[in-house]
């Protein structure tokens, strides 16, 4: 039965939960690179892939999700350039992550913390600093930086027979967290029967993703990129862990990534659940979630927010001056595929000087990623804000580093910040 969740490459035809072939088209973002694709300058020459990228939704069961799946060797290469612990709050937010676990279930001291897809160690280390025991799985080479760290890690992509190994080499887990990866991997049936080898009895299973009633209502169609195969509701994945021997218990909403929730799971049926659960339930309902409607406003707005930013982006540029970006998130790459904007309009992208994408370039239109210091030296009329999401503090802190230039936010709607 399970079978149904794991995704084969290519064109997705049916549900990726229940298995529906009755899906809707809500809003098609054209063929786009894998966002995480940068090029380095010698691979400007050469040919690049692309792929549909197109936002669906199934009438049955209501996921939101892409229609099309790209082989994950090609989405999470080995030098996939993002690191978790790089921005200050998001390094906040993994470790409070592992402390609020912690506290809400009362996790012992010396008991087993599993984190999938665990990057350079941050959650982890939170987990460790309580004196849990802890060991991620991480297949590309930011293992090594996070070993270096002192977070024990195995370099592997994650399924039910990694999982199997790691339940007899280390013995039972009380938690395994799969923070912000849940929605990217194409094998989920393999993923949590991997993981229920690993819990032990009432063990833990807590997953973030990012939520689509935030996506909805904040026009984050830039979060859709061709690794979040799926966008969750809590009824969704309500849905999903029917399928298995779980019991969801426990729900948040969080900021991570401009709305995300935190799903706990608890090994074995028919646990009790919190009420947070039913109360985030009825709130879904009451955003109607499940009706034709709603897609369409978003779709709408969608559309509207490229003709916005189009438009300032070209009076800014028939004034001679070109609008550079700030911030270069994986989503930067949707935005800017989808606006059709190039190095024309905007000639390179900002990051602070400790970003691992400076000196790469993002795929297809193929602007360049630089060092801040080009902007603060620059200082042109407006810049453009990719990390949206995080603008105020990213704003603040480029401010006391003495930039002056307008900032424009591209969503929920186009405005230039008062900042
Ligand atoms: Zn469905």
């Amino acid at each position: 039965m399970t079978a149904l969740h794991d995704i084969s490459v290519g064109p997705i035809e049916a549900c990726q939960i229940c298995g529906s072939r009755n899906i809707e088209p809500v809003v098609d973002l054209g063929h786009q690179a894998p966002c995480d694709s940068l090029l380095t300058p010698s691979q400007l020459r050469e040919a690049e892939s692309t792929y549909p990228l197109r936002l669906v939704r199934c009438i049955d069961c209501s996921l939101a999700q892409i229609d099309y799946a790209v082989a994950p060797e090609v989405l999470f290469h080995r030098e996939y350039p993002y690191r978790s612990g790089i921005t200050e709050t998001l390094r906040n937010n993994l470790r409070s992550t592992a402390f609020s676990i912690i506290d809400r279930f009362g996790l012992s001291e010396g008991s087993l913390a599993i984190d999938l897809g665990s990057n350079d160690g941050t959650l982890l280390s939170g987990f460790k600093d309580r004196g849990m025991r802890v060991l991620g799985v991480e297949p590309t080479d930011i293992a090594e930086i996070a070993r270096e760290a002192g977070i024990d890690t195995r370099q592997a992509f994650f399924c039910e027979e990694v999982g199997r190994e790691i339940a007899a080499e280390r013995g039972k887990a009380a938690v395994v967290t799969a923070a912000n990866m849940f929605a990217h991997v194409a094998q989920l049936g393999s993923l949590i029967r991997g993981v229920e080898h690993m819990l032990q009895p009432g063990g833990l299973f807590v997953t973030e993703s990012h939520y689509l009633l935030d996506l909805l209502k904040t026009v984050q169609y830039d979060s859709i990129y061709h690794e979040h195969l799926k966008y969750y509701s809590l009824k969704t994945i309500l849905k999903l862990f029917e399928y298995y021997d779980f019991t969801v218990v426990d729900v948040e909403r969080i900021e991570n990534y401009g709305g995300s929730i935190r799903v706990y799971a608890m090994l074995g049926r028919g646990h009790e659940a919190k009420p947070s659960v039913a109360a985030m339930l009825a709130e879904e309902q009451l955003a109607r979630l499940e009706d034709a409607s709603t897609y369409e406003a978003f779709a709408g707005r969608v559309r509207k927010s490229r003709v916005d930013l189009q438009m300032l982006i070209l009076e800014a540029m028939a004034n001679g001056h070109p609008v550079p970006g700030i911030g270069c998130p994986g989503r930067a790459s949707t935005l800017i595929s989808y606006c059709g904007l190039d190095a024309q309009a905007v000639p390179y992208i900002a990051e602070q000087s400790t970003s691992l994408k400076l000196g790469l370039h993002l795929p297809g239109k193929h602007i360049p990623i630089v060092d801040e210091a080009r902007l603060l030296e620059e200082q042109p009329p407006k810049a453009l804000m990719l990390s949206w999401h995080y603008w105020r503090p990213i704003v603040r802190n480029m401010r006391r580093k003495g930039l002056k230039s307008q900032i424009i936010v591209p969503l929920p709607d186009v405005t230039v910040a008062e900042e």
